[in-house]
């Protein structure tokens, strides 16, 4: 029998990869950093193109009738997919032809295969939580920081005996044939980039933390409401290009932004009864098919401002006083603002053990770039060495599972 394929990543992307190998018979070992899978689609609330979601998933007991995974169900149940979570890759080392993996795995205080989330240790002890109600595994985690004397008794009292408060660390080396990179982006947190003034005031946050303010399952239920004092946010502005095409930051188009942007503007305007919604921009790029959200937005009276911030300041604890200049009138305009939303650069993920380096990957602005024998093909990255999704630059979601798609293709094709 063949050695399995790795895939680092267990995103939209890599889920994807992980189950059309999978399904075709082929093992899988699927490395994922956090408690569940999903990666950044986590929590979007809708997604473009559709408004909804894509690969629909069976309700659960905390969220009835809501449909909405990214064949995260499949990946629980479908026997030649070895699903490791919270877990990371520490080395990977080439040999004859496979390749030599370390895999190290956080404790596991939690069983997530015993966990029927009945809720008595989230009872007992803030130590155990649900990082989302839509995380996949379906299981609470434990966070050992604020372990405390309800968490023991909830250790005794589970009805699974789930919960194992020793558990240590694991360590294990495999072997593999193939590795997929699907290790996917990161929002870029603009702390650094003083004009927009993000980390000063609570009311100013980034789109990825405004699609999880406006998820119905989160924290307020879907309500537009301002993060200082949780009254309704009515006059909302948004900001592009932060951080993106800035030689000081990223010189790359972050690409989806400004479509996010405009999906969050119509939510907040047509949804979510904002009476302002402004967008500051350089440009607008709706993409390819994505050109009606432009239109929509307009129709539905968001309000598109083609300048830039000039000064960011706190009115008082919950507005923020912004002046921007509109380059086509040629003109200083003063807004009083709720909510300042930036549309926040999308910058490759961490690789904190270098193994990106140690299997001598090329990059291109941080991201993987396709192998140089055979640059047309855009998700072979190395010999035997794969990239699918964001991990290869900013990309939608259809993209990436297009990708994912492709790779798991070429994979198959190599294996006849
Ligand atoms: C605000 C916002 C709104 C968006 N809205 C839409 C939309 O409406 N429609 C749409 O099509 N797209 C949308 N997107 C884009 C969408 O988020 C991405 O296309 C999608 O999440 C890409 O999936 P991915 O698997 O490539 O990457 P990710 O979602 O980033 O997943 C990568 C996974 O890899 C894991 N990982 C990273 N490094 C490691 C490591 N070293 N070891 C193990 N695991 C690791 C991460 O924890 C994560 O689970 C939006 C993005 C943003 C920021
Ligand atoms: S008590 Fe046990 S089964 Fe119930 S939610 Fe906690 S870990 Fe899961
Ligand atoms: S997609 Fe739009 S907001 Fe994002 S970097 Fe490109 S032009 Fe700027």
């Amino acid at each position: 029998m063949s050695d399995p394929v790795l895939i680092i990543g267990a995103g939209v992307a890599g889920m994807t990869a992980a189950v059309e190998l999978a399904d075709s018979g082929v093992n899988v070992v699927l490395v994922e950093k956090e408690s569940s899978v999903g990666g950044n689609a986590l929590d979007l609330y809708k997604a473009f193109p559709t408004d909804d979601c894509f690969y629909c998933f069976e309700s659960n007991r905390w969220r009835t009738g809501i449909r909405k995974c990214f064949y995260r169900s499949a990946l629980l149940d479908q026997p030649n997919i070895d699903l490791k979570i919270s877990s990371t890759v520490k080395e990977i080392t080439r040999k004859s032809g496979e390749f030599l993996v370390k895999i190290s795995s956080e404790p596991k205080y939690v069983d997530n295969k015993k966990c029927i989330m009945c809720g008595l240790c989230m009872e007992k002890s803030k130590a155990f939580y649900l990082t989302s109600p839509q995380c996949q595994p379906q299981a609470v985690v434990f966070d050992p920081s604020k372990l405390d004397d309800g968490a023991k008794e909830a250790e005794e009292e589970c009805p699974t005996g789930a919960i194992n408060l020793a558990s240590e660390e694991t360590r294990e080396e495999i072997q593999v044939s193939d590795i997929v990179f699907a290790s996917g982006y990161h929002e870029m947190k603009p702390v650094n980039v003083d004009e927009y003034g993000y980390g000063t005031h609570p009311n100013i946050i980034t789109q990825l933390e405004l699609a999880q303010v406006m998820d119905p399952l989160g924290e307020d239920k879907g309500q537009l409401l301002r993060p200082s004092d949780k009254a309704p946010a009515k006059n909302v502005m948004m900001v592009q290009c932060v951080g993106s095409r800035d030689e000081n930051y990223y010189p790359y188009c972050s690409k989806i932004c400004c479509v996010y942007a405009l999906k969050h503007a119509i939510i907040a305007k047509t949804e979510r009864d904002a009476n302002r919604v402004s967008v500051v921009y350089i440009d607008i790029r709706t993409y390819d098919r994505h050109e009606r959200y432009y239109s929509d937005a307009r129709e539905a009276g968001v309000e598109f401002i083609r300048g830039r911030i000039t000064q960011v300041e706190p009115l008082d604890e919950d507005t923020l006083n912004v002046i921007v200049y509109d380059s086509l009138l040629d003109k200083y305009l003063k807004f009083t603002v709720d909510l300042f939303v930036l549309s926040s650069a999308l910058e490759p993920s961490e690789d904190p053990h270098n193994i990106l380096k140690s299997l001598e990957l090329g990059l291109s602005s941080g991201f993987l770039a396709p192998h140089e024998s055979t640059p047309e093909n855009k998700v072979r990255v190395g010999e035997s060495i794969y990239a699918c999704g964001t991990a290869l630059g900013p990309a939608e979601i259809p993209e990436s599972v297009t990708q994912a798609r492709a790779v798991a293709s070429l994979i198959l094709q190599g294996r006849k």
